[in-house]
């Protein structure tokens, strides 16, 4: 396992974080309950045997602060060796701010939170939320001062001109966000993180990223002798501003498939080069004078569709048959409130707004037709907020 620098908190994170949102567990017998508890033990025992320090995980994300509370003190590590990211959405008050730190160190079992994120700066309004005078920034800079958090970040799945713009405020030493090989958009905030010397944390670069551990036989084949997972990795950590990768394992031998570039974060070799290259090119060729640039020229719609995720869930599932990825993203439209905004593209009037708008000319409202008949299927609702 290599450990990387997380920006100016001068912590020293492992590449990869253990993403602790998918432990939690619901209503479960008290047999399926106890089986619950020890599977979270294993896997965050085992994310700790393969070198793992840093654990992340949220307010919002059901019981989990309250699992690594409960297994904390049986783990094989010291407390001050760990160290702990949690996140709490903005707050209208410094109090309640403050009132929810407590609560995340209380069930945690900890006296202090390393790094603490503002969980889902997704728009302008919770950016002037996050940091107006006398609001939720005032409880977190009081928790600062008697030590009770370390260093602040922020969480976001927000356009990347609020990323940039949040980034900007200084008040943050670290930014948890997407960016991957298959969505590129955020690569602007990815170097001001660089030049601000900020922390990068990337949001679940495996499932988030394509669900590229059930990739399909085509991406396997293009990405050979690598896996999908694999060179996604290597994409990200061969980039030095990037600092770790959460990966949201919910049993202990799901981290197995991430080991083999665990310790690989040197810069791209010929042959992983000559792998990014075939699949841009594979999408390319595939998509031949359909193929969406994600530029984002064409927003926005008055229908309020989101027409390049559209578009590139399209771009995967025609290129790479990742239609259940798609099908996944897809019917989170009109579900996922700020965190996943948009309607599903049946919403298309055929107003032709968004045509002049479009470098690649594209005939946009007939591929959104298509991309909805491929991908519409029952809603989808997020897995926390
Ligand atoms: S043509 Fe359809 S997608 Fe384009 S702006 Fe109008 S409603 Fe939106
Ligand atoms: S403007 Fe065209 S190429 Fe760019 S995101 Fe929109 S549809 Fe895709």
């Amino acid at each position: 396992m290599q450990y990387r620098r997380f920006g100016r908190t001068n912590l020293k994170i492992s590449v990869l974080t253990f993403g602790a949102m998918r432990i939690p567990f619901g209503d479960l017998s008290p047999e399926e309950r106890k089986r619950a508890e020890e599977n979270a033990f294993l896997t965050m025992k085992r994310a700790l045997e393969v070198g793992v320090n840093h654990f992340e995980t949220a307010r919002g994300y059901g019981n989990s602060e309250h699992l690594i509370g409960m297994w904390l003190p049986h783990l094989p590590v010291r407390r001050e060796e760990l160290i702990i990211t949690t996140k709490i959405a903005p707050t209208q008050s410094a109090d309640e701010m403050r009132r929810y730190i407590d609560e995340s160190c209380q069930r945690m079992g900890i006296t202090y939170i390393d790094n603490l994120d503002i969980h889902g700066i997704n728009t302008y309004e919770l950016l002037e939320l996050s940091v107006r005078k006398g609001g939720c920034l005032d409880g977190i800079r009081q928790a600062m001062k008697e030590g009770i958090v370390r260093h602040l970040g922020f969480s976001t799945h927000a356009p990347l001109e609020v990323i940039l713009d949040t980034m900007r405020t200084g008040e943050f030493e670290s930014v948890n966000l997407h960016y991957y090989y298959f969505n590129q958009r955020n690569y602007p905030a990815i170097r001001l993180a660089e030049e601000l010397d900020m922390g990068v944390l990337i949001i679940s670069p495996t499932d988030k990223g394509g669900q590229l551990h059930i990739a399909p036989e085509k991406l396997r084949q293009v990405t050979a002798p690598y896996t999908p997972i694999e060179i996604n990795q290597r994409f990200l950590l061969s980039d030095p501003a990037v600092t770790t990768l959460t990966v949201g394992a919910g049993k202990p031998e799901e981290w197995d498939a991430h080991l083999r570039m665990a310790d690989r974060v040197e810069p791209l070799t010929p042959e992983e080069q000559a792998i990014l290259q075939r699949m841009d090119m594979t999408m390319k060729q595939a998509l031949g004078d359909t193929y969406c640039s994600y530029c984002f020229e064409c927003l926005p719609c008055p229908e309020d569709i989101h027409i390049p995720e559209v578009l590139r869930l399209r771009n995967m599932a025609k290129a790479f048959d990742m239609v259940e990825f798609g099908k996944f993203r897809y019917n989170l439209f009109g579900n996922g409130g700020h965190w996943f905004p948009g309607v599903q593209a049946d919403a298309c009037t055929d107003c032709g707004d968004c045509l002049p708008r479009c470098p690649l000319k594209l005939n946009i409202p007939a591929l959104l037709r298509e991309t909805h008949e491929m991908l519409t299927g029952a809603p989808v609702k997020r897995l926390w907020r």
